[in-house]
């Protein structure tokens, strides 16, 4: 038997794993995109093959996605390219190549699909993973960062999900990254013998990774280590600081997390996180920053940037637990043996008055249609045979108390008992 792909999921109706279920990623899609809408942010819908260098380029050579985790494949043509590991570097390249820096310079952007990282699979880790993003391209200031810390806390309400914390750090500009890392790279060094492998390979290549490796001894190295924010410039800390006054000021509370820095190397100023404790080791809801050299590294005029990414997986194992997924159609209309004409015509009215109908189409005895309404979580039942339709009355049953109602055939009648 062929079976998926290791690490990469069927989500589907009534999955075993509830977090895998349809109806759990339709409410968030949803309420992703009417919480986004709601903010000016426009759908956009990106290739999910990218030459191998945008990737390469914008989230770095160095970083784990990168050096260990893309899905890169020579195409017919000899190009290099691979499965999108993220969705900031296709927007910014989409941003550019539409010339929208010189037409409409400030964008803000939704997007949600699949992305792709040959990571070990666990719980809430997977190779073909989904994330719904945003990206604000073209404010540089304060006001940009707090917006989306506040459309995101927004989000997180409307999908009923409280146990989380807003973790918040700041990288700094340019010079004030380039003075920490020399200065964290010295005190590396001079723990050296206390890291592990990675984090002595880490040391040259990327020494702020260090910060938020996962190992005990490291984090124990890490806990002395100076502090970023002593490396800051006084505007960059200036800066900080307001964007955590204007949150406070809309009641939103974060946390300074020191060992905070983010896998992709785009980061300038303040990155983000949203984390629980409800996902064991896979603590991260979501993340995001500013980016403000990445449209410029892709030859575009300067344009200071903010966006985050959202898993949906995690989101999903966080929703489950919260929606009753046992929910069937409004009516389910059970036609005898030659009915299905009248009962489509009927199922058709009251689809345009806006009740959710299943037909059934098993052409099976009225028992095990029934059954099968009781299995789906339908609402009601109504059976359509001969006399209903000579006489255009049924009787409309809950399936839950086994109350029956005598009514019209009519869809506004049914609606109307419905809404009983
Ligand atoms: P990143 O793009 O690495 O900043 O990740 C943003 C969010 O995507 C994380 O907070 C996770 O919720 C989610 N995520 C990242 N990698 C994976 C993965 N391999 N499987 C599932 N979710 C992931």
């Amino acid at each position: 038997m062929i079976t998926a792909v290791k690490g990469m999921n069927d989500i589907r109706p009534g999955a075993t794993e509830a977090f895998l279920d349809t109806r759990v990623w339709d409410t968030i899609f949803a309420t992703a995109a009417e919480v986004f809408e709601s903010y000016g942010y426009a759908h956009v819908l990106l290739p999910v093959v990218e030459e191998t260098a945008l990737f390469a380029r914008a989230v770095g050579e160095e970083t784990d996605i990168v050096s260990k985790e893309m899905y890169t494949f020579e195409d017919r043509g000899g190009r290099s390219l691979c499965l999108r590991p993220e969705g900031t570097a296709g927007a910014v390249r989409a941003y550019l190549e539409h010339n929208l820096s010189r037409t409409n310079a400030l964008q803000r952007w939704w997007y949600g699909g699949p992305m792709y990282r040959a990571e070990r699979p666990q719980k809430g880790r997977y190779r073909q993973f989904y994330q719904i993003g945003a990206e604000l391209l073209g404010a540089p200031g304060v006001p940009a960062e707090v917006e989306m810390l506040l459309m995101l806390n927004t989000l997180m309400q409307r999908l009923g999900l409280q146990d989380f914390s807003i973790n918040v750090n700041s990288l700094g500009d340019a010079p004030s990254r380039e003075a920490y890392r020399k200065t964290l790279q010295e005190y590396c060094l001079q723990h050296e013998a206390a890291l592990c492998e990675s984090c002595k390979r880490r040391i040259h290549t990327n020494p702020l990774r260090v910060l938020d490796c996962k190992r005990e001894s490291c984090g124990a190295v890490v806990e002395n280590a100076p502090d970023i924010l002593n490396s800051l410039s006084t505007e960059a800390m200036a800066h900080f600081e307001q964007m955590q006054t204007m949150l406070a000021a809309r009641g939103l509370k974060v946390q300074r997390d020191r060992r905070l820095v983010r896998g992709l190397d785009y980061y300038t100023g303040l990155i983000f996180e949203f984390t629980t404790t409800a996902l064991g080791a896979q603590s991260a809801i979501l993340g995001g920053g500013r980016y403000d050299n990445l449209v410029s590294e892709f030859g575009g005029p300067p344009t200071p940037a903010v966006g985050f990414a959202a898993g949906v997986e995690r989101l999903a194992l966080l929703l489950a637990e919260r929606l009753n997924l046992q929910q069937g159609p409004q009516i389910y209309l059970a036609p005898v043996a030659g009915a299905h004409t009248a009962a489509f015509v009927l199922a058709d009215a009251l689809r345009s008055v806006g009740v959710q109908v299943e037909v059934d189409v098993s052409e099976k005895a009225l028992k095990h249609q029934i059954k099968r309404a009781d299995k789906l979580g339908a609402e009601h039942v109504l059976v359509l045979g001969d006399t209903e339709i000579t006489s255009q009355q049924g009787k409309l049953k809950h399936l839950k108390t086994g109350n029956e109602v005598a009514v019209a055939l009519d869809a506004t009648a049914l609606k109307n008992t419905l809404l009983k």
